[in-house]
């Protein structure tokens, strides 16, 4: 059987962890906007859901404020990171240091708190991880979450080995889209094809 292509030989292109978002929310997303330049629509859900994301950056708490329930003992606001190893690059709304050792992403979501963690969010936080622990060369095992819309509910979310393959192979598939046209599956919802702007193109 033929073997999945890598990229990891084109070191020096690199993908935003956004770009990997709009992968995880329609593998299609990537395609006719990456591939054949056809811009999204104001409108879409996935560019309503990162404004969304704007406006909790700009809600964000006091950035001397440490949340010692968790053991934050430093902490840095809005880090630009990028690893050419990875691919990647983008921005973590905080970066904590823990009393243990290891640190930790935080992000911000203006959302409601729900009892499960969404896949992209979980992701999302994997990527900022594996930025962080290679520009710090620390240990990163859990994240943060805080839901604006429920009065800045914290959430932690601990990382499993497999988030990690998940998470970087989510940015080898957005390179091999980038790159090769592959023309990904479906994986909008009903109610998101309902929504998107490329539903005429997308059979
Ligand atoms: S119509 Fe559906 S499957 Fe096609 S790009 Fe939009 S969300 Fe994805």
């Amino acid at each position: 059987m033929k073997s999945e292509p890598s990229f990891s030989e084109t070191p020096n292109v690199s993908i935003t962890i956004t770009q990997v978002m709009a992968y995880l929310f329609c593998p299609r997303f990537t395609y006719f906007e990456e591939c054949l330049g056809i811009p999204e629509h104001e409108e879409t859900r996935f560019k309503v859901l990162m404004g969304r994301e704007v406006h909790a950056r700009k809600v964000k708490m006091n950035p001397d404020y440490l949340r010692k329930r968790i053991n934050v003992v430093r902490k840095a606001v809005s880090v630009y990171l990028a690893s050419p190893e990875l691919q990647l690059r983008g921005i973590v709304d905080e970066v904590l240091w823990l009393a243990d050792g290891t640190l930790a992403p935080l992000e911000y979501k203006f959302a409601e708190y729900r009892p499960f963690v969404f896949a992209t969010h979980r992701t999302q936080l994997c990527l900022q991880a594996l930025l962080i622990a290679e520009a710090f060369r620390a240990s990163v095992m859990r994240g943060y979450l805080v839901y604006v819309r429920s009065k800045n509910f914290l959430r932690e979310v601990a990382f499993r080995p497999a988030d990690f393959a998940k998470a970087r192979n989510s940015v080898q598939e957005v390179l091999r889209i980038i790159q090769t046209g592959y023309f990904p599956q479906q994986r909008g919802t009903p109610a998101q094809c309902a929504d998107c702007c490329y539903r005429n193109l997308c059979v």
